[in-house]
C-alpha cells in the first residue's frame, strides 16, 4: 500500500502539471490573437494616412488646375481689354479682371494652406511607419516566441501523458478508480498529506484516534470531511 500512495502522490503531481499546461496551452492562441490585432491596428492607422495624403495630393493637383485655368481666363479677359470700344465697357471689363485677381489670389492661398496640410500628412505618415516597422519586428519575435511555447507544451504534455500512463500502470485498479473519482469531485486534488493533524486538503482537524491509525496504516484512509486519500506527514520531525 505505501507503494501505491508513492505512486498516487506522484500521479497527482503530473496530473497537476499537466492541467496547467493545458491551461497555459489555450492561453497561446488569444495572446497571439491580440498580437495581431494590435499589428492590424497600426497597420490600418498607416493605411487610413496614406488614403488621407492622397486625397490631400488629389486636393491640391485640383486647386492647381484651377488656378492654372484662372491664369488662362485672366489672360484671355485682358486680351479682350483690347477690343473694348467704350469707356462703360472698359470699366466693366476692368472690375472684371479685378475680380479674376482676386479669385487667383484666393485659390493661391489655399493651395499655400494645402502643401502644408500635406507636409504635416507627410511627417505623420512617417512617424506611423516608423512605429509600424518597430512594432512588427517585436510582434515578429513575439508571436514566434508564442509558436515556440505551443510546441514546447504539446511536447512536454506528450511526455507528461506517457508518464501518467507508466504511474498508472503500477497503481491497483480499485485504488486507481477511487483515485479518479476524488480527482473529479474535488477539482484535480485527491490526495491531501495530513500535517500536525490537519487534513491540508480541507484544513479540518482529524481526530486524534484517526491520526494514530493513520500512521500506522497500510490501507488507503479517507479524510472523513473531503474524502480525498491522505497520508500521514511528519515531514522529517519523527522520521
Ligand atoms: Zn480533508
Amino acid at each position: 500500500m505505501k507503494e501505491d500512495l508513492q505512486h498516487l502522490i506522484s500521479l497527482q503531481r503530473i496530473d497537476a502539471s499537466l492541467a496547467s499546461a493545458s491551461i497555459q496551452k489555450q492561453e497561446v492562441p488569444g495572446k497571439i490573437a491580440r498580437l495581431d490585432q494590435n499589428f492590424d491596428f497600426l497597420r490600418e492607422r498607416v493605411d487610413e494616412e496614406k488614403r488621407r495624403l492622397d486625397e490631400l495630393l488629389k486636393e491640391h493637383r485640383a486647386k492647381e488646375d484651377s488656378l492654372k485655368r484662372g491664369i488662362e481666363h485672366l489672360k484671355k479677359t485682358k486680351e479682350r481689354l483690347l477690343e473694348v470700344k467704350t469707356n462703360k465697357e472698359y470699366q466693366a471689363m476692368l472690375k472684371e479682371i479685378d475680380g479674376i485677381v482676386k479669385k487667383n489670389e484666393e485659390i493661391e492661398d489655399e493651395i499655400i494652406s494645402k502643401l502644408e496640410e500635406i507636409d504635416a500628412a507627410r511627417n505623420s505618415l512617417k512617424v506611423r511607419e516608423a512605429e509600424l516597422a518597430e512594432f512588427r519586428l517585436r510582434h515578429d519575435k513575439e508571436r514566434k516566441y508564442l509558436e515556440s511555447e505551443m510546441s514546447r507544451i504539446d511536447n512536454e504534455t506528450a511526455f507528461m501523458m506517457k508518464d501518467i500512463e507508466i504511474v498508472r500502470e503500477k497503481i491497483d485498479s480499485d485504488i486507481l478508480k477511487q483515485y479518479d473519482r476524488i480527482k473529479a469531485k474535488r477539482n484535480g486534488s485527491a490526495v491531501a498529506p495530513v500535517w500536525k493533524g490537519v487534513c491540508e486538503g480541507c484544513h479540518m482537524n482529524l481526530p486524534p484516534q484517526m491520526c494514530n491509525e493513520l500512521q500506522k496504516s497500510t490501507e488507503i484512509v479517507q479524510c472523513p470531511f473531503c474524502s480525498r486519500i491522505i497520508y500521514w506527514d511528519d515531514r522529517g520531525e519523527n522520521g
